[in-house]
């Protein structure tokens, strides 16, 4: 069976376009009469993106905490502030717009969803178990990389594991594409966030899922990583900005592989944020993507990037024995990775062998 996926209803891409997020939002507004909700990155409170946030009267501006990633916990709270404001106004929230990297998008996502559906945003963690779809949801990432503007899922760390509420109706219905507002990020985690992409597209390409619609959007996507990070010129930001949306474009069809199920890993143990995380893992998997590593660590130099080391060694073994649980049950990835007799090589053994060496 083929997938029959869901894409974002509406797109804008542009420098500026932004400024357009009041025009773009006063349809949904007039459709269904509410108030907006504005979450937006609390790294942002005393910069001029906040001031140019289009509220009106009524709406609510939420600043987000992204310094962990986002925590089904955290989702629960907002979801339920959002309530208690509504009951406050006796209104009810016309649209949840996400603005920030993608921990803050996939806040935007999985509130708009537990708005409309019963429950903990634990219950959720898994493939298509979302019942009713979600309030009308808008992303304007601020950060560039992870495709999440694009994908179907929001990433969560539960009580029990770290995983995506995975549905059609995760999808956003709008995002905003403005290169602008990636362009003041720090360097390092413009980096971080933009290897995401690269990475992904490695594992992709060289993955056994892989179609001609993947790999279309996957070999663009891996250009123009190579350009923004190898020779970039002054439209860098904008090819970051596409080469993120055509890379989580690309994973519809295909998956990733061994770097991302480690590093999933890695954030569930030590809460290292994804990009970094797969960066530490990558630099350690020559033997399965030697290409793509050594390509890796040109752009490492390049960007002056020192990755942290010895995360892993002094852990206990418990706590070991947990990373390689959480790696090992992202089986899709495995599977992407080496095939269907994925088993034979991805052995326990070998990966904590692999974690010890990071
Ligand atoms: P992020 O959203 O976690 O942000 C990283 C840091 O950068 C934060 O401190 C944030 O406040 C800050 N920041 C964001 N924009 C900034 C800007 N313009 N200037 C200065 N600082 C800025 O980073 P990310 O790499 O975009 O996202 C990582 C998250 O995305 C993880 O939680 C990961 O699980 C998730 N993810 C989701 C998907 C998906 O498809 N939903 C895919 C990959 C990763
Ligand atoms: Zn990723």
């Amino acid at each position: 069976m083929f997938r029959n996926f869901k894409l974002v209803s509406r797109m804008v891409f542009g420098r500026g376009c932004f400024n357009q997020l009041d025009d773009i939002l006063a349809e949904q507004r007039t459709a269904d009469q509410g108030f907006m909700v504005f979450l937006l990155d609390d790294v942002f409170t005393r910069h001029r993106l906040k001031e140019k946030v289009p509220l009106q009267d009524g709406d609510q501006l939420i600043l987000v905490n992204v310094d962990d990633e986002p925590k089904t916990t955290y989702v629960d709270q907002l979801t339920a502030d959002i309530k208690t404001y509504a009951d406050t106004i006796t209104g009810t929230p016309c649209g949840i717009i996400g603005i920030g990297g993608a921990s803050t998008l996939d806040l935007a996502k999985a509130v708009s969803l537990m708005l409309n559906n019963p429950g903990s945003a634990a219950d959720y963690q898994g493939w298509d178990l979302i019942e009713h779809p979600a309030v009308y949801h808008a992303g304007i990432p601020t950060l560039s990389g992870t495709g999440a503007e694009v994908s179907r899922t929001t990433v969560l760390t539960g009580p029990e594991k770290k995983l995506g509420i995975n549905s059609d109706h995760t999808v956003f219905d709008q995002i905003v594409l403005d290169p602008e507002l990636i362009a003041k990020a720090p360097a390092e985690q413009r980096f971080y966030t933009g290897m995401d992409c690269y990475i992904h597209c490695i594992e992709s390409l060289t993955g056994t899922f892989l179609n001609q619609f993947s790999r279309s959007y996957g070999e663009k996507a891996l250009d123009l990583c190579r350009e923004v990070f190898l020779d970039p010129g002054p439209d860098a930001d904008d090819k970051l900005m596409m080469a993120s949306y055509c890379g989580g474009i690309s994973i519809a069809y295909s998956q990733v592989g061994v770097c991302h199920a480690l590093s999933y890993g890695l954030g569930f143990v030590l809460g290292l944020h994804h990009g970094i995380g797969n960066c530490v893992a990558f630099d350690y998997l020559d033997e399965f993507y030697p290409a793509g590593v050594r390509e890796f660590r040109q752009m490492m130099d390049k960007h002056q990037i020192q990755l942290p080391r010895h995360l892993v060694a002094e852990l206990s073994d418990d706590q070991i024995e947990t990373m390689v649980n959480v790696a090992l049950v992202l089986e899709p990835l495995w599977e992407n990775a080496l095939g269907p007799d994925w088993r034979k090589t991805a052995t326990r053994e070998r990966i904590r062998e692999l974690y010890l060496q990071m």
